[in-house]
């Protein structure tokens, strides 16, 4: 379990990044969402020891981890949204240069490279450098480099971007593999992402934790509240005049609004809850709808 308690950090210049943001995070995939500039980075960076905060404390089991910075870089995982590699150097080199890093070597060193390249299934392209892979690949070996040691707490940054379905579901199915007796905190804003993978998540804004739970308990909350239409484009202007309208959605011509309201208003249907349903309405509950159309 990784417990957060009241963590703060205000850059120079006057941004909140992270106010008093309180979380305990168990075992499993953890996802975390939140619009732009909602402050996941610098949390998972400062979760990461890559930075610290002005205030709060972090604990993971036994490790402080603003005391024993070393203690928690030994026990973590880090896949950040773009990671460096040596052109021209073969993947299996590029990863047991990276378990040297994590101090392995020797025997160790080779066995646990390999053990990684057969897990995300690049044991047949390990001669081949990681810059000739495709995004799908990389994404893969980027899980490998962050599974070497054997990592308590991993941590995921923004990975599904620009992988194709086929290459975005391997990589989900190995996140759920890496969940099973870890800590896992995926930050995306992928609201599917989270959806399918992650059994608890949090959303973020300006740099507060703002709803947090199991997604089906967040999905249900919403039950009885949300309503559906179906108008004109030149409709919505005066919809959303007079509704809390959460989402636009362009079909064949028309728009599909969903609305959060405490009745049906009149000529609108029930509308089945989603988490999509949920991250939005919480986002407008604090006043930082985006309203996409
Ligand atoms: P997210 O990852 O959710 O997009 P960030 O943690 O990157 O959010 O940013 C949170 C806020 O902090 C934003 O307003 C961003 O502009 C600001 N910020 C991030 N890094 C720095 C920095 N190094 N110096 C000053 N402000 C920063």
């Amino acid at each position: 379990m990784l417990r957060l308690s009241q963590v703060t950090k205000i850059y120079a210049g006057g941004v909140h990044a992270l106010q008093a943001v309180s979380l305990d995070i168990p075992a499993g995939l953890f996802g975390l969402l939140g619009p732009n500039g909602a402050g996941k980075s610098t949390l998972m960076r400062t979760i990461a020891t890559l930075q610290s905060p002005d205030s709060g404390t972090l604990q993971f089991g036994a490790i402080d981890v603003l005391q024993d910075k070393m203690g928690l870089r030994r026990v973590l995982g880090y896949l950040p949204q773009e990671f460096g590699s040596y052109p021209r150097t073969p993947a299996e080199m590029m990863l047991r240069h990276f378990a040297a890093l994590k101090g392995i070597y020797g025997p160790d060193q080779r066995g646990e490279a390999e053990r990684l390249l057969v897990l995300t299934n690049l044991w047949d392209v390990r001669k081949r450098s990681v810059d000739t892979f495709s995004g799908g690949m990389k994404q893969r070996f980027g899980i490998a480099q962050a599974l070497l040691g054997n990592p308590r707490l991993v941590i995921v940054d923004e990975p599904t971007a620009g992988l194709d379905p086929a290459e975005r579901r391997r990589f989900q199915n190995l996140l759920v593999d890496m969940g099973q007796d870890r800590v896992v905190i995926l930050s995306t804003h992928l609201v599917d992402d989270v959806a399918d993978l992650c059994p608890r998540l949090a959303i973020m804004g300006q740099g507060r934790i703002l709803a947090e739970g199991r997604p089906t308990q967040l999905v249900d909350a919403l039950a009885d509240q949300l309503w559906t239409t179906m108008v004109r484009r030149d409709q919505v202007a005066a919809l959303r005049a007079q509704h809390q309208v959460l989402s636009c959605r362009l079909k064949s011509g028309n728009v599909e609004v969903r609305v959060l309201a405490a009745n049906c208003p009149p000529g609108m249907d029930k509308a089945v809850p989603t988490l999509e349903d949920v991250y939005f309405a919480t986002l407008h509950q604090h006043g930082l709808a985006a309203n996409p159309e």
